[in-house]
C-alpha cells in the first residue's frame, strides 16, 4: 500500500472540469470518480493506493502490461533525440522502422503504411483511400462511392467511422452528418437474424452479403469489417471460414475488403493479426489500439502496392493522397511501437498465449450453468458475457436495468475493473496477464454475476 494521498481536490475539480466520453456526467457527478495514479504489470492503483486488476486492457490497449520497463525506455531514449517532428515533406527514424516492421508481420501483400493517431482516423484513411482508388485505378468501374458493412459495426467516432458503423445507441443522433451506405446482417449466431442454427445453417447469412455485393458493386467502393470478432457490438464472434468466404466474394465482385484490426491486431484473438487466422490479406488494414501496447496515441492504415500505385503520377495530375494529421508518424509514438512488437519477438508473446487461451476457456464455460448467463463468446483474449433476463427465451435485460453496468460494479468493489457494452460483461486482459491474474478475474466475473 502507497502512503494515503489526498484525492478530495482532484475530485472536485473532476466534477468541476472535465467531460468524460461515454459517460452520463449527471450521474457521473453523484459518484465518487475513481482516479487512477499509476499501473503495475495487470494491476492499476487509484489516488487513495486500492489495487485493481486491469480488465479491460485500459479499453483495449495495454498489451504487455503497465510501466513496461522496455516501454518506457524506447520512450526515454527517443525524448533524448526529438519528441516530435513531421512527415509533411520530413521523414524519421522510428516511423520508417516501424512502417518497415509493420510491413513485416501484416499479412503477406500488405506492404504500404500510412500513419495517423487512432482508430477512426485509421478507418477514415482507408474509405478515403479506397474511394480515391476507384477514381483514379478504374473510372469506369461504377461510381464506386460507398461502402457495405456489417449492422452492430463499430469502426470509431468520427463522422465518416460512424457511417459505416451501427451502434443504434452511439449513432442515430448523428444520422444527419453521415453519408448513405449499405447494411447487412452480422454473424450474430445467438440471435441469428435468419433464426437459424450454426453449423447446420452453413452460414446462410452470407447469401444476402452476396446478394448485394452482385447487384450493387458499381457503387462500392469497399466492404468493412472488423475480422473474427465485432466487438463493440459485444464480442460477437463470427463462425470460422465466414472471412475468408467475404475475401472471396470481394474479389469476385471487385470490392476493395477493408479489415478494421483496431480491436483484433496486435495478437488479442491469438494469433498477431484475426486475418491470419483465415489466411486473408484484405485490401488495406486499419491499426491503432495496440499497436503502441497502450502507451501512445498512434495508428496506420496498411495497402497493398496495387492500392498504393493508383497514387502516382506528375503533381498537375492531382493524384496525391490529400490527408495526413500533425501528429502523423509521431517518433515517440513509433518509437514505443517498435519496442512494444520486438517484446512478442522476444518472449515470443503469441506462443505464450495459447495456454492462457485455453485457460479461460476452461473456466468460463462453468458460468453457464448461472441462471442469466446467455451465452458466453471467447476468441483468443476477448470475452463476452452475455446477460439475460430469461436464458429459455434469450429475453434481454431492458438497457434501464443497466445489468452490465451493476455487475462491472460488483466487479469493482471486488478489485476488477471491467466496462461492460450493455448487458454484454466484456473481458479483454493485457496479453501478459499471468495464469493467476486470469484466474482471480474469472473468479471476480464469476462471483459479481452470482451477487446480482
Ligand atoms: C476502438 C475501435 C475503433 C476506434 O478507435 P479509436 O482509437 O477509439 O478512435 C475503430 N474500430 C474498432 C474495431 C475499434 O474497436
Amino acid at each position: 500500500m502507497t502512503k494515503r494521498t489526498s484525492s478530495a481536490p482532484l475530485e472536485d475539480w473532476d466534477r468541476k472540469y472535465l467531460w468524460h466520453p461515454f459517460t452520463q456526467m449527471q450521474e457521473w457527478a453523484q459518484e465518487t470518480p475513481l482516479i487512477i495514479e499509476r499501473g503495475k504489470g495487470s494491476a492499476l492503483f487509484d489516488t487513495e493506493g486500492r489495487v485493481y486488476l486491469d480488465g479491460t486492457s485500459s479499453i483495449w490497449v495495454n498489451l504487455h502490461g503497465h510501466r513496461r520497463l522496455e516501454l518506457d525506455r524506447a520512450i526515454k531514449q527517443q525524448l533524448g533525440k526529438v519528441a516530435h517532428s513531421t512527415l509533411l515533406g520530413l521523414s524519421n527514424p522510428p516511423a520508417i522502422r516501424l512502417a518497415r516492421e509493420l510491413v513485416r508481420i501484416a499479412p503477406k501483400g500488405l506492404s504500404r503504411v500510412f500513419y495517423s493517431d487512432n482508430g477512426s482516423t485509421a478507418v477514415e484513411v482507408a474509405l478515403k483511400m479506397a474511394v480515391q482508388y476507384w477514381q483514379q485505378r478504374r473510372p469506369n468501374a461504377g461510381p464506386k462511392k460507398t461502402f457495405l458493412h456489417l449492422k452492430l459495426a463499430y469502426h470509431g467516432d468520427t463522422v465518416g467511422a460512424v457511417s459505416v458503423g451501427n451502434i443504434e445507441l452511439f449513432h442515430s443522433r448523428f444520422k444527419p452528418l453521415l453519408f448513405p451506405t449499405i447494411a447487412a446482417e452480422p454473424p450474430y449466431c445467438y440471435r441469428c437474424p435468419l433464426k437459424l442454427t450454426y453449423p447446420s445453417c452453413d452460414m446462410a447469412c452470407i447469401d444476402p452479403v452476396e446478394r448485394m455485393l452482385k447487384t450493387r458493386h458499381r457503387e462500392l467502393a469497399g466492404f468493412i469489417v472488423e475480422p473474427l470478432v465485432q466487438a463493440a457490438a459485444g464480442m460477437i464472434v463470427q463462425p470460422p471460414g465466414y472471412l475468408k468466404r467475404i475475401r472471396e466474394l470481394c474479389t469476385q465482385y471487385e470490392v476493395l475488403l477493408i479489415a478494421d484490426e483496431v480491436a483484433t491486431g496486435f495478437g488479442r484473438t491469438g494469433k498477431m493479426f484475426a486475418c491470419q487466422h483465415e489466411g486473408v490479406t484484405p485490401d488495406l488494414m486499419a491499426v491503432s489500439k495496440g499497436l503502441t501496447g497502450g502507451y501512445m496515441p498512434l495508428a496506420a492504415t496498411l495497402t497493398t502496392e496495387e492500392i498504393y500505385r493508383a497514387f502516382l503520377g506528375k503533381y498537375e495530375e492531382f493524384k496525391t493522397f490529400f490527408h495526413g494529421h500533425s501528429y502523423t508518424g509521431n517518433p515517440l509514438g513509433c518509437a514505443v511501437a517498435l519496442a512494444n512488437l520486438e517484446i512478442f519477438r522476444k518472449e515470443k508473446t503469441l506462443a505464450g498465449l495459447r495456454p492462457k487461451i485455453a485457460a479461460l476457456a476452461r473456466w468460463l464455460p462453468p458460468l453457464k450453468q448461472l441462471d442469466h448467463v446467455g451465452e458466453i463468446r471467447q476468441r483468443g483474449l476477448m470475452v463476452g458475457i452475455e446477460l439475460v433476463r430469461n436464458r429459455a427465451t434469450k429475453t434481454p435485460y431492458p438497457v434501464g436495468e443497466r445489468i452490465g453496468h451493476r455487475v462491472a460494479r460488483e466487479a469493482r468493489t471486488r478489485g476488477l475493473l471491467m466496462r461492460p457494452i450493455g448487458n454484454v460483461i466484456v473481458l479483454m486482459p493485457p496479453l501478459s496477464a499471468s495464469l493467476a491474474e486470469l484466474q482471480r478475474m474469472a473468479a471476480i466475473v464469476e462471483a459479481s454475476i452470482r451477487s446480482l
